[in-house]
């Protein structure tokens, strides 16, 4: 199945895609995870990309283009993929579906992951990301055993400098501009599949596994 999650910064989009992913074995493709990849690997691409990640900007519609069509090439999407955090803008959702026309694909649905701004802003203040393998938590809601350690990997915590007060209102007002009018986009050609964001995990998880269901 070709899915996209589509939801504002903190919605849980990481989260569910990872959940999705071990369910079903397709890969999860996360533009930012392959971004941030970049930057600490200091490549070309991630020293130009640094300063605009930092400010809460979006990197331009070509780079990320760029990348989406090398990952989608490999041979573990054959069988479906995951995208996380792409696309963000209507020229990202037409290359999407150009790069996915040449390949003789489409994509399955589109599911939306709907959170109010004031929970997104909750979420993404008390969120840490592991340095090493960007697993998930959140000071409040999902602490590690350690403090500052990785659960999973014994790697560093840390705050994702976009998960700054100033660079999350940027955030959210790039997401208004730029992303939410992918919902008519898509509402448009019938691939839309809204779930509510609010509940827990597994909530959220079970009402788009229901989702995905309904597509078979
Ligand atoms: P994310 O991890 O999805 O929240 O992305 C973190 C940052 O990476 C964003 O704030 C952007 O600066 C950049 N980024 C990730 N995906 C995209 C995309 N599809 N288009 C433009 N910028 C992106």
């Amino acid at each position: 199945m070709n899915l996209v999650l589509l939801g504002p910064p903190g919605s849980g989009k990481g989260t569910q895609g990872e959940l999705l992913a071990q369910r079903h074995g397709w890969p999860k493709l996360s533009t930012g995870d392959i971004l941030r990849e970049a930057v600490a690997a200091g490549t070309e691409l991630g020293k130009k990309v640094e300063p605009i990640m930092a400010a809460g900007d979006l990197v331009p519609d070509e780079i990320v283009l760029g990348i989406v069509r090398e990952r989608l090439a490999g041979e573990d999407c054959r069988e479906g993929f995951i995208l996380d955090g792409f696309p963000r803008t209507i020229p990202q959702a037409e290359g999407l579906e150009e790069i996915l026309r040449e390949s003789g694909r489409a994509l399955s649905a589109v599911i939306e992951i709907r959170v109010s701004e004031e929970e997104v802003v909750r979420r993404l203040s008390g969120r840490r990301t592991c340095s090493q393998c960007n697993a998930i938590y959140h000071v409040e809601w999902k602490p590690p055993r350690e403090e500052g350690v990785c659960d999973i990997c014994g790697g560093k915590l840390v705050q994702r400098p976009d998960d700054r007060p100033e660079a999350i209102r940027e955030r959210l007002r790039e997401y208004r501009e730029q992303t939410a009018p992918l919902v008519a986009f898509y509402e448009k050609r019938g691939l839309l599949r809204p779930v509510d964001g609010a509940g827990k995990v597994e909530e959220v998880a079970a009402a788009i596994e229901q989702q995905i269901a309904a597509l078979r």
